[in-house]
């Protein structure tokens, strides 16, 4: 198995499977999923004549979300119990206090209506929005620049525009920065057939390349030792403890008959509870035939789950379930899952 570090720094207004407001006006969504980086790079791959057909056919490598930086600072999803302060924007992780009264919520937070501060009944759960962690630890959130983008498109009757051809994009701004690993269980093999190579290149990802939106520097740089062993440290933390807690980073999907649930298959273990924030829909575009995949409703990234050790058998099958993702959604960038040490 080989994990590599993906970065993309942003060259030009992107827009990443934008969510339609009115038919002519799109915003642009904060997190570039993994299935959007796999496209990506299979597309460009093809366009140089490189022989893709095996991943495309067969999927193996999984590309992970891949979230914004804040400079040198990775942000990662809020889970529901981070709080904040409407009166001094503190930022309260509960997680820990929830941990030790046995995730028994309500009995934790039976008392809990004060900030740190002493504002009384002032605080807001913040699941599923960007955080990260300041250098002096505080937990801060993380804002998006955006940039207004007006297109105007030609009818294909006439040759010229008309009325209600006029489009308006909300984008992420030039100079964002993104992260993201990709992790090849096939020791490389796979990585290696797209030819990346070591140094930054052009890619165009997200919708709107032909009018010069998601125009992205990429560098793609090999970490599988260093990676797994600060990975191993923390996962031997969590390890000790009787249940372990996940945090999805991307969106999670399973189906148990007709229902689309958190399915307990995704985990080896049981899941005791879950905490979601909120339901999303994955879609895509297929890189066979080109067409649009089904819409499918997924519990946001940001949920926790609470699950059993048992059916794990160390370090290993947690570390290898969070590179290869939990189920059998993960080559499209779903079902990728972190243990938290909370
Ligand atoms: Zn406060």
């Amino acid at each position: 198995m080989k994990v590599y570090q993906v970065d993309l720094e942003l060259k030009s207004p992107t827009l990443i499977t934008y969510y339609s407001l009115t038919s002519n006006l799109s915003n642009s969504v904060d997190v570039i999923n993994g299935g959007t980086i796999r496209g990506a790079l299979l597309n460009k791959a093809r366009s140089e004549g490189i022989e893709v057909d095996k991943e495309v056919r067969e999927p193996k490598i999984r590309f992970h979300p891949a979230y914004p930086r804040s400079g040198d600072l990775q942000t990662f999803p809020a889970h529901p119990f981070m709080y904040k302060c409407k009166v001094c924007k503190r930022i309260t992780d509960l997680s820990s206090l929830l941990a030790r009264y046995n995730w028994n919520v309500e009995e934790a937070l039976r008392d809990k209506f004060k900030c740190e501060e002493g504002h009384m009944y002032t605080l807001n759960s913040i699941g599923g929005s960007l955080i990260y962690y300041s250098e002096d630890r505080t937990i801060r959130e993380f804002k998006h620049k955006y940039v207004s983008v007006a297109s105007v498109a030609k009818a294909p009757s006439t040759g010229a525009s008309e009325r209600g051809l006029l489009y308006n994009y909300v984008c992420i701004a030039p100079g964002s920065i993104f992260s993201s690993i990709a992790v090849d269980p096939e020791d490389g093999e796979r990585m290696n057939s797209l030819s990346l190579g070591a140094k930054p290149f052009s890619l165009y990802i997200g919708r709107g390349g032909s009018r010069g939106l998601g125009h992205a520097e990429v560098k793609v740089t090999e970490i599988t030792h260093s990676f797994i062993e600060k990975r191993t440290k923390k996962l031997e933390h969590a390890e000790k403890r009787e249940n372990i807690l996940w945090l999805a980073r991307s969106g999670v999907f399973g189906i148990s008959g007709t229902d689309i649930i958190p399915e307990p298959s995704l985990f080896h273990g049981k899941v005791i509870k879950y905490w979601s924030t909120g339901t999303v829909f994955a879609s895509g575009f297929s890189l066979l035939n080109g067409w649009p995949k089904a819409r499918m409703p997924c519990i946001n990234r940001g949920s926790l789950f609470l699950t059993k050790t048992i059916g794990y058998d160390g370090v290993e099958d947690y570390l290898e379930a969070e590179l290869m993702g939990c189920g059998q959604f993960s080559t499209i960038g779903l079902n990728i899952m972190e243990v938290l040490d909370a």
